[in-house]
């Protein structure tokens, strides 16, 4: 029997991957895990049916997370990563040697179990001594935290379940209050292009321009998430993603990347008509 992992990406519309086997199947208090096989992709992730990461293509996602934000500001030093559970955000930090601490706060630790028993291509760094792993809630933990973090990066799942704090104001305004007076927040920002993530993109955008004077929004192209075309928020306080971007001290580095490089860098702010009109009605 050929058997299909199918994730519904609008009410009316369907995605489909061909499976060799189901490698985990298990559920923590917030949430449906499972991991398959699959010729196209390599491994998946999946929580409550939507994917999370492919081994094929996490690599778009996590280079645009993660370096966009360090050349911006290659000063960063302290970093709060919020959810990010597979641990691919983290692998890309840790390739920045001038980075002190990383502290990570994944809600859901089974998460983190599965994906270093399963997907060891992105969990591979989370036992880097700069790693400091927090399972609780992103909400909460940055309630207390004051004028800490250079940068922030929310790599959460969508505005629904567990994720739904992450996309509120309160959680927004903390994140500025954690933040040094020159840091920035990133965070993965919904599709613009069907309704329902469109709505989810703007609700956000609208509640993070309520905070910060820098606020943009990039884009890429990520084949097994809703459309393909997703986009990240940058949000700062004095850096600017393109006016402030040294792209010779990036390129200095020597960071081996397969997606990112300083022209997509400049290029993924320049954002279809459709989006700008998006974010304008915010
Ligand atoms: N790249 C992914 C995407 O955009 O689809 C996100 C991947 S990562 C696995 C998302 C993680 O966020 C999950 O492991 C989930 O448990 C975690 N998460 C969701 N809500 C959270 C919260 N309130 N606090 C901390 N982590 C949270």
């Amino acid at each position: 029997m050929v058997l299909w992992f199918t994730e519904n990406h609008s009410p009316t519309v369907r995605f489909s991957v061909k499976l060799e086997k189901q490698l985990f199947s298990g559920s923590s208090d917030f949430q449906k895990i499972e991991v398959f096989q699959t010729e196209e992709f390599g491994k998946i992730l999946a929580l409550d049916g939507l994917i999370m990461v492919t081994e094929k293509d996490e690599f778009i996602y996590h280079d645009m997370i993660t370096h966009v934000p360090m050349a911006t500001n290659p000063n960063i030093k302290k970093v709060l990563v919020i959810g990010a559970g597979d641990g691919g955000t983290i692998r890309e930090l840790t390739r920045y040697d001038s980075i002190e601490q990383i502290d990570m706060v994944e809600i859901d630790e089974l998460v983190v179990d599965v994906c270093k028993e399963y997907l060891p291509q992105t969990a591979s760094k989370l036992d880097d001594p700069r790693v400091n792993l927090f399972f609780e809630d992103g909400l909460r933990y940055v309630r207390s935290k004051e004028n800490e973090y250079d940068l922030i990066i929310v790599d959460s799942t969508d505005p629904f379940g567990p994720g739904e704090g992450l996309f509120t104001k309160e959680f927004y305004g903390n994140c500025y209050k954690a933040l040094t007076d020159d840091g920035i927040l990133v965070n993965q920002h919904e599709s613009p292009f069907y309704e329902e993530d469109a709505a989810g993109m703007k609700k956000a955008h609208q509640r993070i321009i309520g905070y910060f004077p820098i606020c943009h929004v990039y884009q890429v192209h990520i084949p097994t998430y809703p459309s393909g075309h997703w986009l990240f928020g940058f949000a700062s306080k004095k850096y600017h993603p393109i006016n402030d971007l040294d792209a010779d001290s990036w390129n200095k580095l020597g960071i081996q990347t397969k997606y990112y490089n300083t022209d997509i860098h400049v290029g993924s702010f320049a954002l279809p008509n459709y989006v700008k009109e998006q974010l304008k009605d915010v």
